[in-house]
């Protein structure tokens, strides 16, 4: 019988017959002792990103698989990007399974965020988006915050059960089940991490005590997020890696700011106020006059106002308008997968701007 081959840096299979589908790697690749798949192999050599036949029709099937099994269901989701990598269609699909509900990278907020105000701003908006978690967490599963905490509540939940871990990619799931597993069993890295989104193929199943299995399911591409309309050289300028440091800006009526060329607030009415700006720190900020930033915009998207590149301006999505009146003191708006902005006063008139598909969103602020 033929000996099975797992690439390392995904897991996936490895076959030799089809180029063009999942866990592909030439013969002579097998004579390595570290085998690597095509799609590893183009991200690790050339930096880039291959698609790959995980299909939306894929996904549904692994939804469909969830929903007819009886099982505890975690869900992942970054908490700087809610919105954006949220999993839009699984309640239809949970049946009568339990959810927990897990946000990831809590490290990254501002000292300042109440994390009890974003834990209910969570249950809200789940509940809004159809989903009834039995708890929500926060956790950093770099750091390991909170960790001991979740898995204690995974043994509580699962009842006996398989556990399904979903979230759509980046959201820290391999991360977050590695974790899980220096908890459970003591061991290290049994999964392997990507700077990259997209990167963790295929089901990866985990054996609990019990004969039952933790279940890493792939992570699907969420076609609202941030992360997919920016080059991935430029993800690190977009993605806080340190905690994110709040930047204050004192803006008369008529002046917009821009993020990057990524996204655009415009301060319409109200009077001279303080917005509080929550971004990754390397992101550029640069202000401007209202009537001057379509110019500015036309003129300097892919230089001055950068990411998205130059060489991505022909294929990057126009830039929708959201406007918003903001009822009550301490409202942020949210740029999804970017970051968000908290106005103190009530009364101001401001707008969002976000390439189209993107998210944009007010909310309580939490702070
Ligand atoms: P997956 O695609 O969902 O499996 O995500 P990964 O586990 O590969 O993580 C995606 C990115 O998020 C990587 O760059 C990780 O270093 C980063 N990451 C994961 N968990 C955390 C966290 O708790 N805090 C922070 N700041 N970054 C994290």
């Amino acid at each position: 019988s033929e000996e099975q081959f797992v690439c390392i840096g995904c897991g996936v299979k490895i076959q030799t017959e089809k180029p063009e589908e999942m866990g592909y790697a030439p013969q002579s690749a097998l004579q390595k002792e570290a085998i690597i798949c095509q799609r590893c192999f183009r991200l690790k050599h050339y930096n880039e990103v291959q698609d790959v036949s995980l299909t939306d029709d894929d996904f549904l099937k692994i939804l469909n698989e969830i929903g007819q099994s009886d099982a505890l269901i975690v869900k992942i989701v970054d908490i700087f990007d809610f919105n954006g990598s949220w999993l839009p269609g699984l309640h239809r699909f949970v049946g009568n399974n339990k959810i927990l509900l897990v946000g990831n990278k809590v490290d990254l907020l501002p000292k300042s965020v109440k994390t009890n105000k974003l834990i209910n701003w969570m249950k809200q908006e789940s509940k809004q988006l159809g989903l009834k978690p039995e708890e929500v967490f926060l956790v950093s599963a770099a750091k390991g915050h909170f960790i001991t905490e979740v898995a204690a509540a995974i043994d509580q939940y699962r009842e006996g059960k398989n556990v399904y871990v979903v979230g759509c990619t980046n959201v820290g799931k391999s991360t977050f089940i590695n974790r899980i597993l220096k908890e459970v069993t003591g061991e290290g890295d049994v999964i392997t991490t990507s700077h990259f989104p997209g990167t963790t193929l295929d089901i990866i199943e985990i054996p609990l005590s019990d004969g039952k299995a933790l279940v890493d399911t792939p992570g699907i591409i969420n076609h609202h997020q941030m992360a997919h309309y920016v080059d991935k050289r430029d993800l690190k300028v977009i993605t806080p890696k340190k905690e994110v440091k709040p930047k204050v800006y004192q803006l008369n009526e008529g002046q917009t700011l821009f993020f990057g060329g990524l996204a655009r607030f415009d301060y319409i009415s109200g009077g001279r106020s303080s917005f509080v700006c929550h971004f990754s720190n390397e992101i550029n900020i640069h202000r401007t006059k209202m009537e001057k930033a379509d110019e500015l915009y036309q003129n300097h998207a892919g230089e001055m106002l950068t990411p998205p590149r130059k060489e991505q301006m022909d294929t990057f999505p126009e830039l929708v308008r959201h406007e918003f009146t903001i009822k009550e003191p301490k409202t942020d708006i949210v740029f999804s997968g970017l970051g968000w902005i908290t106005v103190n006063e009530a009364g101001a008139k401001v707008a969002a701007y976000v390439p189209k598909g993107v998210h944009a969103l007010v909310r309580k602020s939490l702070i």
